[in-house]
């Protein structure tokens, strides 16, 4: 006799968490990575990976300085003690002790006394909101630099003042963390965030957080696909990874970058450069599904790392999944953005959010009815169920839907779609079939290319679990 195996849900398995309880613990380590003054290589990186590698299998990779990552080169590291700005009475009027933005991300040492009007050239703020320090950086033109809030600058009176940033810009490495979870097939799941931001807490910490969380979900599970988190500086950290990999990137079947998803604001989905991608599909679903107020955008080449994975030469499927829109709001990439702006509520949904998304990836098959003629008897064998008044249950609905698209043609995703039900009720339906007998798995030649008008072209994955097949676990 053949055991069915339980379906991979993550979403049950989440929804079972007290959400609270899961949205301050992601928001407590949110908090714990809040203070480090992270950058594109350099110690607050790999300190910051350090700690993601108490909680992962995480593979810490250093790349040197100087390396050719396509058309870029890894820079020099980057690492800073302190720096302050004294005024001619000596205070201190700047300093970095008490936030890292005050520094330009990536400045050169220095150490000099000039006046205000010399210092001045080497000072942002934001005028808009007077009482916010803005987050710049200088990663590839050497310059130094303070970031402080508008009003602090006007409350600097003439005179010299004494600069000092003791930093070193010299030969290193770029650092990156890579947890591999292997599952049943070699083709891969890629989720990617950006590391690389100070104390800022949308922009990268929620990402950082809600992927951390992610894969200890999966970590140790049954598990259809193989999965890569990726924890990397922005752009040249994706650039520098793709270009030691680029042999194996076909192995990636679909891909999520995470970024900016602990804000009050709706998700946004911006789809892949293929824009038809089985990730585009599912992310779209699950969205619709959870926050009416989500958007789905189509791909565009600005934005976060999926600009290097969606890069011609690779056009991966790997889309983005954020809730507002970076530089949509006036918090982005300012002191503003911190551990008030993101919500643990917020990051719980989000988490919840990729835990549906990977459910689809994860069960999304095609099935073949192996009762086609006419319907199957659904009451003999106790699966025709309607309840109170109703006509028609809405389990015993997605039942009939599932039944009368499982033809081989249609995944499990198009039949969701095409019913108007969520993919999770969709997917218990086909699992209840299986086990019932009413359902086979459609063997690859059975994948019919002809699809519904409008569906997404969605390719058959190479190896599908095997939902009923005895094992050993
Ligand atoms: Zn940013």
């Amino acid at each position: 006799m053949t055991i069915a195996k339980q379906p991979v849900s993550l979403l049950k398995e989440v929804d079972q968490f007290d959400s609270a309880k899961a949205g301050s613990q992601l928001h407590r380590f949110a908090t714990d990575l809040y203070p480090i003054c992270r950058s594109i290589t350099g110690d607050g990186l790999r300190q910051t990976l350090t700690r993601i590698q108490q909680r992962l299998p995480l593979q810490i990779s250093e790349v040197p300085s100087g390396t050719a990552v396509f058309d870029w080169t890894v820079p020099k590291e980057w690492n800073i003690r302190d720096a302050y700005i004294k005024d001619p009475s000596g205070k201190k009027v700047v300093d970095f002790q008490r936030s890292n933005l005050h520094v330009l991300n990536y400045s050169t040492p220095v150490r000099a006394t000039l006046p205000l009007s010399e210092l001045k050239q080497h000072l942002f703020t934001l005028p808009d909101h007077p009482d916010w320090i803005p987050y710049r950086t200088s990663y590839y033109k050497e310059a130094w630099g303070f970031c402080l809030s508008h009003n602090q600058m006007l409350a600097l009176a003439e005179g010299n003042y004494e600069v000092c940033i003791d930093s070193s810009l010299e030969d290193g490495h770029l650092t990156y963390g890579e947890c591999y979870l292997p599952g049943h097939s070699s083709d891969e799941v890629l989720i990617s965030t950006h590391a690389c931001h100070p104390s800022l807490a949308n922009d990268n910490l929620s990402g950082l957080t809600v992927a951390t969380a992610l894969a200890e979900l999966l970590a140790r599970r049954d598990l259809r696909y193989s999965y890569r988190f990726l924890f990397i500086p922005g752009t040249i950290g994706a650039i520098t990874w793709l270009a030691r990999n680029r042999d194996n990137v076909g192995r990636i079947r679909h891909g999520l970058v995470l970024t900016g998803i602990g804000d009050a604001g709706g998700f946004h989905y911006k789809k892949s450069r293929r824009g038809d991608a089985e990730i585009d599909q599912a992310a779209a679903h699950v969205l619709r599904h959870q926050d009416a107020s989500s958007q789905v955008l189509d791909f565009s080449p600005y934005g976060y790392d999926e600009r290097q994975y969606c890069s011609p030469g690779f056009n991966l499927p790997v889309g983005c999944l954020m809730r507002s829109v970076w530089g949509t709001f006036p918090e982005y990439h300012t002191s503003a953005d911190n551990l008030e702006f993101v919500h643990p509520r917020q990051l719980a949904s989000s988490l919840r959010a990729c835990a549906a998304i990977l459910d689809v990836l994860e069960n999304n098959c095609r099935y073949k009815n192996l009762y086609p003629y006419g319907e199957p008897q659904l009451g003999k064998r106790n699966l025709y169920r309607s309840s109170g008044g109703e006509a028609i249950g809405a389990e015993t609905n997605a039942r009939l839907w599932v039944l009368n698209f499982s033809d081989g043609a249609h995944s499990l995703l198009d039949i969701a779609e095409r019913s108007g039900l969520p993919f999770s009720t969709v997917n218990d339906a086909a699992a209840l079939l299986f086990e019932s007998g009413l359902l086979a798995e459609a063997s690859d030649e059975e994948i019919a290319p002809t699809r519904d008008s409008g569906a997404a072209q969605v390719e058959p994955a190479p190896v599908r679990r095997q939902r009923g097949a005895t094992s050993g676990d």
